[in-house]
């Protein structure tokens, strides 16, 4: 007897009939003798809209008042669906996160989890009960309700089938697995049978948002095995496991696009030493990621320093930057948003040249120019024009041959 963690997204709980088809693949599961955790996020549309209600009363919510408006969604879609899977003759058991026990830091809006306690959860599964489970949710040790950031309820998936040592935990969606590029923007994208942790965390931190980045991190310390499949057919999905030697033979597994970052360049700061520091040092701080950074070669004692930062936190950083920047008598910073991230992702290419020279000139022979270039040992990415970016992409796909055979291997350069 297995036990399954499963997790639908809110694009397969976005009406009655879906949340209906959900509660028949859970019923299946448990005529097959598994004992079942489901794990569900809002309603489809439902944590944008709650989003946007806040924003028409308060230009920058309150935080802590935030996530007590965003968890409501998911309570909506657990009472639902345990009703469903009742209605089948499954008895069936909603349970938010604060009675789950996922205890997390007071971080509202992004919190991390620090604990799962899941008594209550084995209490429902030793009576026999499907538990279904708030995705997205916590409780801060000082018994605030939290979330754990947009797409968070694959990190609940994840951190219950750790807790569980669950055999599997599977990610339904809308898609029937991961492919080599977001297939809604390249119809020609292949489905990956597998994926190691280390380039799905590099393909969803660069705007794979098939998967949460944090739930990846979580799978890949606790050993979790992913399997990312359809909410609406029976095929078989992508395994997201530990690496094994066959999976350096593909230089790109895949090309990823995210519109999700401003640049941001500081003009005229002094160009000596401590200056990066001095600005750095605040937005992290202040715990602002940055990303892409460049700095020009300076003359006349000035330089330039460009890099990005999340969209939705671009004017804290600009606020986080004024004391500094006031004091080191810059000239003054711009922000640029119609910019994309254009990557491509492999394990294979930490030890293979020519994979960069390649994705530039697939560029150029395109004529879309590259505002800055960043680069780890598994992935290249550069920043382009958001409108070109869906182009680029197809662009990339095309160029590594990503839609024949297993991806491009060393021997193709
Ligand atoms: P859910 O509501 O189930 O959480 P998401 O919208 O968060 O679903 O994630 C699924 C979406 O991820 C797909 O519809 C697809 O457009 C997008 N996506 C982006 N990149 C990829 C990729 N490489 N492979 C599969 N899907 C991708
Ligand atoms: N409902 C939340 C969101 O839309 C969490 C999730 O769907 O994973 O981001
Ligand atoms: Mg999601």
């Amino acid at each position: 007897m297995a036990l399954r963690v499963m997790k639908f997204g809110g694009t397969s709980v976005g009406s009655p009939e879906k949340i209906r088809n959900v509660a028949r693949r859970v019923g299946r599961a448990c005529e097959e003798g598994d004992r079942v955790v489901v794990v569900v996020s809002a309603m489809g549309g439902e944590t944008d809209r709650l989003t946007k209600l806040a924003h028409d009363i308060a230009s920058r919510p309150d935080r802590r008042e935030m996530d007590v408006l965003l968890s409501s969604g998911e309570r909506v879609s657990i009472a639902l669906l345990a009703m469903a899977v009742q209605k089948l003759g499954h008895p069936a058991e909603s349970l938010t996160g604060r009675q789950v026990g996922i205890v997390t830091d007071e971080d509202f809006t992004r919190a991390r989890i620090r604990e799962v306690r899941g008594e209550r959860l084995r209490k429902a599964l030793d009576e026999g009960k499907v538990a279904v489970v708030a995705g997205f949710q916590g409780i801060s040790p000082s018994e605030d309700v939290t979330t754990l950031g947009r797409g968070g309820s694959d990190l609940t998936a994840v951190a219950l089938a750790a807790a569980l040592q669950a055999d599997v935990c599977d990610i339904y969606t809308d898609v029937d697995g991961v492919y080599t590029a977001d297939p809604n923007i390249v119809p020609q994208a292949r489905k990956l049978e597998r994926i190691s942790y280390e380039e799905m965390l590099e393909m969803a931190s660069l705007g794979a948002k098939v998967l949460y980045t944090r739930s990846v991190e979580y799978a890949a310390r606790y050993k979790v095995p992913i399997c990312v499949r359809s909410s609406f057919n029976e095929d078989e999905g992508t395994m997201v496991i530990e690496e094994d030697r066959s999976m350096e033979q593909v230089l790109v597994s895949g090309v990823t696009l995210s519109k999700n970052d401003t640049k941001l360049t500081i003009e005229g700061v002094p160009d000596r030493p401590g200056i990066a520091a001095g600005i750095f040092s605040p937005l992290s701080e202040a715990g602002i990621s940055v990303d892409m950074i460049v700095q020009n070669v300076g003359r006349q004692g000035t330089t330039d320093i460009t890099f990005t930062v999340m969209k939705n936190e671009a004017a804290r950083a600009m606020e986080v930057m004024k004391p500094v920047l006031e004091e080191t008598g810059a000239a003054g910073v711009t922000a640029d948003d119609h910019l994309a991230k254009l990557s491509i992702v492999g394990i294979g290419m930490r030890s293979h040249a020519g994979v960069a020279a390649r994705m530039f000139k697939a560029l150029a022979d395109e004529g879309i120019n590259i505002y800055s270039i960043g680069t780890s040992e598994i992935k290249i990415s550069c920043l382009i024009e958001a409108k070109y970016g869906e182009l680029a992409t197809r662009v990339l796909h095309d160029a590594f041959g990503l839609e024949a055979g297993a991806g491009t291997r060393e021997m193709d350069l």
